[in-house]
Parts: structure tokens; sequence; C-alpha cells
């Protein structure tokens, strides 16, 4: 049996991947996440974990645009700083808040 595997677009450089490799951000009732489980419920967008495809997807509205909201530089500056994270192998994703 051939598994199937769910393939998102990434908001910054528009490449389309497995979904397990890109980051979830998801936007809830309570505000916008770095939903590192892919798991919660809500709308959501991808990025690649990379620096690059952040700022392109800053530059692009990327986020904005596939999300449908504003979001702030606040936000934008703790997905910095997650997949700064993330690049030290020593960082657990799962524990993110
Ligand atoms: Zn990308």
């Amino acid at each position: 049996m051939q598994e199937f595997i769910p393939h998102r677009k990434c908001v910054g450089c528009m490449s389309i991947k497995p979904k397990k490799e890109l980051l979830r951000i998801v936007r809830t009732d309570k505000g916008i996440f770095i939903d590192s489980k892919q798991k919660m419920p809500g709308r959501g967008a991808y990025i690649c974990k990379d620096l690059e495809c952040l700022k392109l997807a800053m530059k692009k509205k990327g986020l904005e645009k596939s999300l449908k909201v504003n979001i702030s530089k606040d936000f934008y500056e703790k997905l910095e700083e997650f997949l700064k994270k993330l690049a030290v192998k020593s960082f657990d994703a799962e524990v993110w808040e």
C-alpha cells in the first residue's frame, strides 16, 4: 500500500514540501501560534524551517495573506527566535510554548 504524504506550500519561497518538513503557524480564537506538533485546530499556514523563508514571508506578507490576519512584529520576532533555536541541535521543538 502506498503511503499518502501530505504536502503544503511554504508562504515564503512558495515551494511545495512534505508537511512534516515545514513549520505550521496556526490562527485560533486566541491568536496566532507556532504549532510545532501540527495538531492545533484552526486556520494553518506553513513555512520552511528556514530564516530566509521567514524574511521572504515578511516581505510578501505571505502569512498575513494565508491566515487573513495582521501579524505583529512581536510574532515575527518570536518566529525568528524559534527558527534560530531549531537550528541548534539540542533544542526540542516539542516543548515550545
Ligand atoms: Zn520556504
